[in-house]
């Protein structure tokens, strides 16, 4: 088995690579830093975004006829290891080019599509995903969030949680449940809806980092035109498995990023001084680093047979779970070693001239969420042992 890219495609790297060198976002001023806060990063993130659109690198695998640039999974791949290896982030409105597009191309009208796509890649629409409610996470099949059919409208009352980018977006993909009297999974449909909707209440939830990046929504007798249903009425069940299993491949192929905390280790271990030499000196701590170091492969070649599953034109499968579970765990490990190396140091906030270069202290507290987001690691679990190893339902 040859793992090594083709010629073709280091040739492509090498494109992506120089592209991005030339064009990735200048670092943040003195002034900048000094005040840096969400909205700070996001409106940065949206000019990067603009000009990754502009030059044909924002979802970058969808069709030309919907502002993408038609690259094949591989280039993807390539695209996105190469964001990592620079540390630049995807741009914004990521739930919605790698949920919601795929799910609209998938399941949406002609119309559906030519009216929502194009501002989805272009981030002029931010969409969110509506799924998680107080009652229902794990167990998705037990939303409550009810819309009733009265004409041309669906009615939608009930209440989401953790929804991420709420609070920013324009849309939602809803799901909802449309018929309360048949078994659960057949009764629910998926909804685009208009969050500017009188009725939509966004209220932030406030997270340990200090952000406010997810939110509740209220719905209270919200109107969507019953045109904005996706999907058959009450196969909404089909479109949330599709969504998440693409959210599920995105997660692991983009977020966890443990090469690139594995080569800042690596640095602030040759860096950092501890007791009179430099702590790769240590030999626990090298020792650590190596345990990483053969993860982080085992990971990637995990990863490469994902890969090769997409590449023979099959959807992703339970494969992506060892993939989520595999590098949200190894991420979480790694960024907490950090502290081991930076000491006193990895609690010193941004704002501080004495902060250490690479955000720690908000890295440290956030990547808790990562064996949570997108189906905590206990599900993926079931998921490897009743679908990849036969086993028998828990
Ligand atoms: C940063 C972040 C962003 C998020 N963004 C969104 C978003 O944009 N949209 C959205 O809809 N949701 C979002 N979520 C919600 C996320 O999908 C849920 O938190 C997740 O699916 C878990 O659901 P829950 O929180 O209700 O926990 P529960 O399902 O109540 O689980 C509680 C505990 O029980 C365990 N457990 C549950 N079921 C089983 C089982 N069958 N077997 C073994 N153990 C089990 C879990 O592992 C967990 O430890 C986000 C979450 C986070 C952390």
């Amino acid at each position: 088995m040859d793992f090594n890219y083709s010629p073709e495609q280091e040739v492509y790297r090498q494109e992506v690579r120089t592209w991005l060198e030339a064009n990735q976002p200048p670092p943040l001023t003195p002034e900048e830093k000094e005040r840096i806060d969400e909205d700070l990063l996001w409106e940065r993130n949206k000019r990067w975004h603009k000009k990754l659109y502009e030059h044909g690198w924002a979802g970058l695998n969808w069709p030309k006829e919907y502002g993408g640039r038609g690259a094949t999974f591989i280039e993807q791949v390539i695209f996105q290891q190469e964001l990592g290896r620079l540390g630049l982030p995807m741009g914004i409105n990521v739930l919605g080019i790698i949920m919601t597009g795929p799910a609209l191309m998938q399941w949406g009208t002609d119309e559906q599509k030519q009216r929502y796509l194009k501002p989805i890649i272009m981030a002029d629409e931010i969409w969110c995903e509506g799924m998680s409610e107080p009652g229902a996470g794990s167990d998705l099949a037990s939303i409550q969030t009810r819309a009733e059919l009265h004409g041309d409208e669906f009615i939608v009352n009930g209440q989401k949680v953790w929804t991420t980018h709420a609070h920013r977006s324009d849309f939602c993909q809803l799901f909802v449940r449309t018929d309360p009297d048949v078994p659960k999974h057949k009764g629910m449909s998926a909804l685009l809806v208009d969050m500017h909707s009188p009725g939509v209440v966004v209220k932030p939830l406030k997270q340990i980092t200090g952000d406010s990046e997810f939110n509740e929504i209220f719905f209270e007798d919200v109107r969507v035109p019953k045109e904005n249903l996706l999907g058959p009425l009450n196969a909404g069940w089909q479109v949330l498995v599709n969504t998440l299993m693409h959210e599920r491949f995105g997660i692991s192929e983009t977020i966890g990023g443990t090469e690139v905390i594995l080569a800042q280790l690596v640095e602030m271990a040759q860096t950092i001084p501890l007791g009179g030499h430099s702590a790769a000196a240590d030999d626990e701590i090298r020792q650590q680093i190596a345990q990483f170091a053969i993860e982080v492969t085992a990971k990637k070649y995990n990863g490469l047979r994902a890969l090769s599953k997409r590449l023979k034109g099959q959807q992703p499968g339970a494969e992506s779970s060892i993939g989520k579970l595999i590098s949200t765990d190894l991420s979480q490990r790694m960024t907490k070693f950090a502290t081991r190396l930076l000491g006193g140091y990895a609690m010193i906030e941004r704002k501080s001239p004495f902060a250490p270069e690479g955000d720690w202290m908000r890295r440290i507290l956030n990547v808790e969420m990562l064996t949570i987001a997108g189906g905590t690691s206990a599900v993926q679990k079931n998921m490897i042992g009743e679908r990849i190893l036969q086993l028998p339902k828990g």
